[in-house]
């Protein structure tokens, strides 16, 4: 079961969260049949989006898009307040090789920006980009959070594809720091994190997410909660006519004089939809 936790460690004013996603980028990769590379960098924003959603509160959003010149030129990952998550890659079949024992996934995507946009709800956005750093996305999205946010913050994200392209291990951590978080405390840390194992390591060896952060900090951490997370696209065909509908009557009216059916695809969960001259006549008729 893929879930998040979300704790502080104890006596001390550190937040820290931790994620075991296999399932959901294994779901993923399935939907978007993405190769190892892609994979990798898809997944590392899944674990990415899910630590930062521990952060919103009801009925908000986060997504981080990663936009580079590398080849693989866009990733998007998407989470609610109830870790309902989606991702998108626009170029999929992308295998670069190994850096080391690691997927180069910096090289994938190469330079560019991180963009984090938050959903608050009531059609209020926060939306803020740093140029990316190494590509990795995980020292990206620390540095994001470090900058944008001015939240001091360790991210360590990690995926584990299979030479026959399956995903074995997702996943990843979070640690911020607050204020008036203990010089010693920050320094204790900063040393942990520097040996720490991966992420990956530790989920193929049946750690769960709790035991993931216990292990990170090296402390006792206090959970404040528990939550299991998947794969799940609100998109639906009242949705899609919707989008439409935003394209106004003119733009409605050229595609009746095609005389054709409109297909429409979900980038996130390839669901496809059809739209009817008929459907397209009664929109035209309704605004
Ligand atoms: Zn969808």
């Amino acid at each position: 079961m893929d879930e998040i936790v979300k704790g502080i460690i104890k006596d001390e004013n550190v937040l820290v969260a931790a994620t075991v996603c296999t399932e959901t980028v294994s779901h993923a990769q399935k939907i978007h049949d993405t190769w190892p590379t892609a994979t990798a960098a898809m997944g590392r924003l899944i674990a990415g989006a899910v630590l930062l959603a521990s952060t919103l509160k009801d009925r908000q959003k986060v997504m981080i898009q990663v936009r580079g010149d590398g080849p693989l030129e866009e990733v998007v990952a998407e989470s609610d307040w109830l870790y309902r998550i989606r991702a998108y890659v626009r170029r999929p079949h992308i295998y670069m090789g190994l850096k080391g024992e690691k997927i180069d996934v910096g090289r994938a995507v190469g330079k560019g920006f991180l963009n984090v946009i938050r959903d608050l709800g009531l059609r209020e956005y926060y939306q803020s980009s740093v140029e990316l750093q190494t590509g990795e996305i995980a020292t990206d999205l620390a540095y994001y959070l470090n900058i944008s946010e001015q939240i001091p913050s360790a991210v360590s994200l990690g995926v584990f594809v299979s030479p026959d392209n399956s995903v074995r291990a997702a996943g990843g951590f979070m640690i911020q720091t607050m204020p008036d978080t203990r010089r010693e405390i920050i320094d204790f840390l900063e040393r942990k994190l520097i040996d720490v194992r991966p992420v990956t390591s530790m989920i193929m060896d049946g750690l769960n997410a709790f035991d993931i952060l216990e292990e990170a900090v090296g402390l006792p951490v206090e959970m404040i909660n528990h939550s299991e997370i998947s794969y799940s696209c609100p998109c639906t065909k009242d949705r899609v006519i919707n989008a439409i509908v935003t394209l106004g009557k003119e733009e409605i009216g050229k595609m009746i004089d095609e005389g054709e059916t409109v297909k429409v695809e979900c980038f996130f969960c390839k669901t496809k939809y059809e739209v009817t001259l008929e459907e397209l006549r009664e929109l035209l008729r309704i605004i």
